[in-house]
């Protein structure tokens, strides 16, 4: 096994706290062991505050490009007109669900390093008001940007269309009001500002969400994606329960406690940790003479920052050169940004001040071991600056 000296500033999954990791190896349990059904129920309960939610959450199982798809594939009727926002990698990716799954495709667009403009949304509404669903990022992992979905979802909303928002990397770590903005289905991913395990992928769904799935002309059912089966079996009375499929227990008890970190630390706390560490990070990176990735400051999110690869530097190796030689792990680009930009995470417990200014050293170090040149200390010192 390796030794953690290593920092994991990836894009995530990103390093656990000892606690969770102990809960992911704790006993395997029999998914209809009473004393799991009331794990179950509680990590429910605790997502729900987490989401801001009254309504339902259900975890499925499997990684958080299960929830995204399902969330198409139960919602979507052959023909409906869907319109897809795309900003980045995973918006862009989102309108091949629609396809696949018989949506007619309407998209927004703009540039990888920008933000939807409301406004624009507000335009595509006018000219096809009969627009069923909205399907948007809220944080945009591989380009460091955010959408201003509490602006977005409730223009959706008053044309009566369906929102789903691919939350992943924000949840935990940003600000999301499920009820309060409108999203109708919320995605997670425990991977990315909690810090846990992979596996599941917890989507909270609204009524309005429940009625679409269900008046479609074949609704979703006796299938691994199927958000009925999910509730129909498992949330309703105890005694009648069954799920319909086994659970993962080991999962569902890492995403407890990482919850349960979650709520000691305190939300307030654990989104201005985040945006702490981000302003550090964007501090840095400009102090060293590099340049973000995104067009201004206001639109990047806060658990990664995105730089753009300077001029005659090879990311790959950059980051090859950080890792072997100095232990530190960072992503580069993702899809169409493959050696356009490399990317420092800080989610979860890696959105410290310890974690940012180290990775940033090393950066500042690495660049000037492969001839790039940096004043060391320049870009540590911004980022000190700022706290
Ligand atoms: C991480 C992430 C996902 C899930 O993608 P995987 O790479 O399969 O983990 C989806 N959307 C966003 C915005 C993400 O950051």
């Amino acid at each position: 096994m390796r030794d953690h000296t290593l920092f994991n500033m990836a894009s995530g999954p990103v390093e656990g706290t000892l606690r969770t990791l102990s809960a992911l190896s704790r006993q395997i349990m029999y998914h209809h062991d009473p004393e799991f059904i009331d794990l179950f129920d509680d990590t429910v309960d605790k997502l729900k505050d987490l989401f801001r939610t009254k309504n339902d959450v259900i975890i499925m199982q499997g990684e958080a490009l299960l929830g995204l798809e399902a969330a198409a594939v139960c919602t979507i009727e052959p023909g409906d007109k869907c319109l897809n926002l795309v900003s980045g990698v995973y918006g862009h990716f989102y309108g091949s669900y629609i396809k696949a799954y018989g949506g007619e495709l309407f998209e927004v667009r703009t540039d990888f390093d920008k933000a939807i403009d409301p406004g624009q949304v507000e335009k595509a509404f006018k000219e096809n008001p009969d627009i069923k669903i909205v399907s948007m990022v809220h944080s945009e992992t591989p380009s460091g940007t955010l959408n201003p979905i509490e602006e977005i979802c409730p223009i959706a909303k008053s044309y009566g269309a369906l929102t789903i928002v691919d939350a992943v990397s924000s949840i935990g770590g940003i600000e999301v009001e499920t009820d309060e903005w409108g999203i109708d289905l919320c995605c997670l991913g425990p991977q990315k500002c909690l810090a846990s395990s992979a596996g599941v992928a917890p989507v909270a769904v609204s009524e309005d969400a429940w009625k679409k799935m269900r008046n479609k002309k074949a609704p979703v059912r006796n299938s691994y994606m199927s958000m009925l089966d999910m509730k129909e079996k498992w949330l309703i009375e105890k005694d009648k329960r069954k799920f319909p499929l086994t659970i993962f227990t080991n999962e569902v008890a890492a995403l407890n406690e990482a919850l349960l970190q979650y709520f000691e630390e305190g939300p307030e706390a654990v989104i201005q940790r985040h945006k702490d560490s981000a302003k550090m990070c964007r501090a840095g990176i400009k102090g060293m003479g590099l340049d973000l990735w995104a067009d201004s400051e206001e639109i990047c999110t806060t658990c990664v920052t995105a730089v753009k690869t300077p001029s005659g530097v090879d990311d790959a190796k950059l980051r090859r050169h950080l890792y072997d030689k100095y232990r530190i792990l960072i992503s580069g680009g993702f899809g169409e940004l493959v050696g356009k930009l490399f990317r420092i995470g800080h989610m979860g417990k890696m959105a410290h001040p310890v974690y940012v200014a180290g990775a940033l050293a090393m950066l500042e170090k690495s660049l000037v071991d492969i001839g790039y040149p940096v004043k060391l200390g320049s870009g540590v010192g911004a980022a000190l600056e700022t706290i």
